[in-house]
């Protein structure tokens, strides 16, 4: 995630170890640590001792940790099951097998997303098809999906950008009339609601993902919820090199995957998801209070706090810049202070392994790529203090007249 904050902190010239250097030269340093980090998990005691407590135990993967976890994942969301992966990619790999998508099949989804959502899909031999986003809530625009839509046309992969959850009423209707899957990408979204339900309780799979900068964590992992029965053995069946439920450890009904998570994270796992209402609490805290810091700086579009419908959950804190300020820049002039930022996020199709991949859907996402091209994320974490806020708040105006007086 910081990489290019490490590539540019570490082309300074003098850094640079040429090959005919003797051996005793130092070796190339490691950019330090920005001060202000983009994200950093809040892992308490209670997390350490949970882990630890699986630490003294025989059973490492496979037991009363992974039961636990994907019922209290389940009881959140008020749906039947919940089957816990080892990432959000691999579930959403298993979401699309376990609905039987694959070849000469499309699934449309958003090109302003994080790449594993069109990855998965490519993974199983189907199509993404990439369809326009509404300018406020940076979730796919019902409208620009309709006519997406073709014969093809299989599922609707809905992700909830950012943690404000997709207008799921009007997605619902246009699934059911050309009778298409919802797969809710909910990774970004745990605890968001839209209409008083929780995101990840509408589609026909849900995929959540808890790698460490997302509001709950597993270190690495996952989890898809399933309200049919056949569909949640189907994904404990696939996440286990396609052994069922009653086979011999030996015996494979089907082709499958080692996707399984361990005890240890679904330890962690379970304490942050107790913890859940505290964090939620602490990151609208920390948007709000951007907000407040962020407000007076002329032509910088802030994220909406309130929405109508909707309970956002705050996974990113992503502000638009002014038409005319690089992005570079800014970036530079943040990262020179040590602040942390990030591109959230390049559309897909532009991604350097997608440009010359073919797919179908709009030759251009015009306001997709408008947008994308103005987006920056701020550090934003639970623990974020007002005083970090203040400084990026301050780096961030100084470095956006920088670039105006340029
Ligand atoms: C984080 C994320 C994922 C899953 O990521 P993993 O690193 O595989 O856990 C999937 N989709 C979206 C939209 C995400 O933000």
């Amino acid at each position: 995630m910081n990489s290019d904050l490490n590539l540019r902190q570490n082309s300074n010239p003098r850094l640079f170890v040429g090959a005919d250097q003797p051996k005793a030269a130092a070796p190339p340093q490691v950019a330090a640590a920005p001060q202000v980090p983009l994200s950093s998990p809040d892992i308490t005691q209670a997390e350490i001792d949970a882990v630890t407590a699986v630490l003294r135990t025989p059973q490492l993967s496979l037991g009363p940790e992974l039961s636990a976890f994907e019922a209290a994942l389940a009881a959140y969301h008020s749906v039947p099951d919940a089957v816990a992966v080892s990432s959000g990619t691999a579930g959403l790999h298993l979401a699309l097998l376990t609905l039987g998508i694959g070849e000469g099949d499309e699934v449309i989804v958003p090109s302003f997303a994080f790449v594993a959502v069109a990855n998965a899909i490519l993974q199983v031999r189907a199509t993404p098809v990439f369809a326009e986003i509404d300018p406020v809530t940076l979730n796919l625009d019902p409208a620009a999906i309709e006519r997406a839509v073709s014969p093809r046309t299989r599922a609707l992969l809905v992700v909830h950008t950012f943690g404000v959850p997709a207008e799921m009423d009007a997605l619902q209707a246009i699934a059911c009339r050309h009778s298409l899957f919802i797969i809710e990408d909910a990774c970004e979204a745990i605890g968001a609601e839209y209409q008083g339900k929780r995101a990840g309780s509408f589609g026909d799979l849900a995929v959540f993902g808890f790698y460490p900068n997302k509001q709950i964590t597993t270190g690495e992992g996952g989890a898809v919820l399933a309200r049919d029965p056949g569909h949640a053995s189907r994904l404990r069946s696939l996440r286990n090199q396609g052994r069922n439920s009653t086979s011999n450890w030996l015996d494979h009904g089907e082709v499958g995957y080692n996707y399984r998570l361990s005890e240890l994270a679904c330890a962690l796992g379970r304490v942050q998801l107790s913890r859940i209402d505290e964090i939620l609490a602490l990151r609208r805290a920390a948007a709000e209070r951007y907000d407040a810091l962020l407000k007076g700086i002329a032509g910088l579009e802030l994220p909406p706090l309130i929405l109508p419908h909707r309970i956002i959950s705050w996974f990113v804190y992503v502000v638009r810049l002014p038409e005319e300020v690089d992005r570079d820049q800014v970036q530079t002039a943040l990262a020179r202070r040590g602040i942390a930022t990030g591109r959230y996020f390049d559309p897909i199709r532009l991604q350097p392994a997608w440009r010359t991949h073919s797919s179908t859907g709009a030759a251009t996402l015009r306001l997709t790529e408008s947008i994308a091209r103005r987006t920056l994320a701020l550090p934003f974490f639970n623990r974020i203090t007002m005083s970090q806020q203040e400084e990026v708040a301050a780096v961030l105006g100084e470095a956006i007249d920088a670039c105006r007086a340029f």
